[in-house]
């Protein structure tokens, strides 16, 4: 079997992840993530990342998959970034390769579902206590009630920002068996 190039073996990883290597501030909004662009400059994020595991930055322009972000973030060229990217990836061995693909893709799927219904579960956990403590006066009872509220909504949230794609999985997993 012929062996993946280090470009094919870089086409599952979401620009995301090559943006929280180099260390951006991936802020949620919406159902997306956006970052500031240090391309270009700024104090508002531009730089979107969408579900196909893209990235296009409305300020100047630039887009792509995770090897042009690292490209262009360290300024070296898309074979090195490549390279660098797959360097984090071990490669299956070929035979098991096939009969994996298919498994992991539907795995990866289910995370993913997991992943984005959490995370859209405590952004409206947030605006929900944030309404609250707006429209209670505070020092109340239940203001506070409203501020524990969105302080435990926004370490959920947190927290899922630190989960590596297999810790997404097995939290995926082990809530489907409860
Ligand atoms: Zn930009």
């Amino acid at each position: 079997m012929k062996e993946l190039s280090v470009f094919e073996r870089c086409r599952g990883i979401p620009a995301m992840e090559a943006a929280r290597g180099e260390g951006l501030e991936l802020k949620p909004r919406g159902s997306r993530h956006w970052a500031n662009c240090p391309l270009h400059g700024e104090k508002t994020p531009s730089i979107m990342f969408d579900e196909k595991g893209r990235w296009h930055c409305f300020g100047c322009g630039r887009g792509g998959d995770a090897v042009a972000l690292l490209s262009a973030l360290r300024g070296i060229t898309p074979l090195q970034a490549a390279r660098l990217l797959a360097e984090g990836r071990p490669v299956p061995p070929p035979d098991l390769r096939a009969a994996q693909r298919g498994r992991a893709l539907k795995l990866r799927a289910r995370a993913d579902q997991w992943y984005s219904t959490q995370w859209d579960l405590a952004c409206r956990e947030t605006r929900e206590a944030e309404e609250m403590m707006a429209a209670f006066v505070p020092g109340t009872t239940a203001f506070c009630q409203a501020l524990a509220r969105r302080a435990a909504a926004e370490l959920r949230l947190d927290t899922l920002t630190r989960l590596d794609p297999k810790e997404r999985l097995q939290a995926a997993m082990a809530q489907e068996t409860q």
